[in-house]
């Protein structure tokens, strides 16, 4: 009998042992952030009056406008292209962010060297640690027609200047900021390749492994191809699906407080394979990633078709918004030092 009871003791033990560290796998990997997981991340929920607060400070009017200012012909070293890049410069320095640009010239296919510049914007430049979202300013080139590149990625990048206006007076100068870059050179001069595609995204990872700023991004989101209504995000990076299945709870809270308009997810917490994007040099340097690019490519992809026009915008705010909670949930629980696990 005491021989039962041990071992009936033992099997409790063992039960309450395997939970306890099941549990706290789960939460040590939805707080691990940073390049080696070894930073720490202190999760605060949005309560719904907050959610509520940052839905009515959408600007519908401001985003339209944005995406139009940005969906035109922009080549790399096109006049469009300047035009483009000076209006993402002076709009985020109206807003007092700190704006650098990362410059360098390479030869590439068709044209001979051309030379490329990355828009790397921060809230706080004296932050120690960011939350950096990313997308690419430069149009594709077509001989055989002009191709204004709504979806492919002014709808993206209109979305990150959306954000940071209407999030303008929530910013606390904080120990972790938020840091937008807008990468040059995504698509190819001619066929995709390793060598001809991401010119921008490979110049910058490798500049900042160098000078040791990679372990200042806590997490990267990058967006890509938004603005068609079918628009879909799956789950295709497992090592941040954590971060990831963050987003889809937010979408599901707004629907359950009846804020979004739409019944349809965008956000499904279903696997699928990852497509080549400005993420791989940072997700090849152990930057954590999450990669917000439609599953279902928009039917306008690289076609005369991709403008302004086409735009589905109350799927686009849908993103908008749930990006946004994303961001202030992150911002606001921000701990002041730098915690090692
Ligand atoms: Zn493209």
């Amino acid at each position: 009998m005491p021989c039962k009871r041990a071992l009936i003791a033992l099997l409790c033990l063992t039960i309450i042992v395997l939970i306890t560290s099941i549990c706290q796998s789960f939460h040590t990997n939805f707080r691990a952030v940073g390049r080696n997981g070894t930073l720490r991340y202190e999760p605060t929920e949005l309560d719904l009056g907050q959610m509520r607060f940052l839905a009515g400070l959408s600007d519908s009017e401001n985003l339209r406008r944005t995406v139009q200012r940005i969906s035109i012909k922009r080549v790399v070293g096109t006049p469009g292209h300047s035009k483009v890049r000076n209006y993402i410069v002076d709009y985020l320095k109206k807003l007092d962010w700190n704006v650098e640009l990362d410059l360098f010239t390479q030869k590439v296919p068709i044209k001979s060297a051309v030379t490329f510049q990355n828009i790397v914007a921060r809230q706080n430049p004296r932050a120690q640690r960011y939350l950096m979202f990313g997308c690419h300013y430069d149009s594709k080139y077509f001989k055989d027609f002009d191709f204004m590149a709504a979806t492919d990625s002014a709808v993206p990048c209109a979305l990150l200047l959306n954000m940071a206006t209407i999030l303008r007076n929530q910013f606390h100068r904080s120990d972790i900021s938020l840091m937008l870059v807008f990468f040059d050179g995504e698509e190819a001069f001619g066929e995709w390749s390793a060598e001809d595609s991401l010119y921008g995204s490979r110049h910058l990872a490798e500049l900042w492994e160098k000078h040791g700023l990679l372990d200042k991004i806590d997490l990267f989101v990058l967006l890509d191809l938004i603005g068609a209504r079918d628009v879909v995000f799956k789950k295709n990076i497992p090592n941040t699906s954590g971060w990831f299945h963050r987003l889809v709870q937010l979408e599901k809270m707004l629907f359950q407080a009846g804020i979004l308009r739409l019944e349809r997810p965008l956000f499904k917490f279903e696997p699928s394979t990852d497509v080549d994007d400005d993420h791989l040099p940072f997700t090849r340097r152990n930057v954590p990633v999450i990669h917000l690019i439609s599953n279902k490519y928009p039917a306008v992809w690289h076609l005369a078709e991709d403008v302004e026009k086409n735009v589905d915008y109350n799927t686009t705010e849908q993103v908008g918004l749930v990006l946004r909670m994303f961001v202030m949930e992150y911002l606001n629980s921000a701990p002041n030092t730098v915690y090692q696990l």
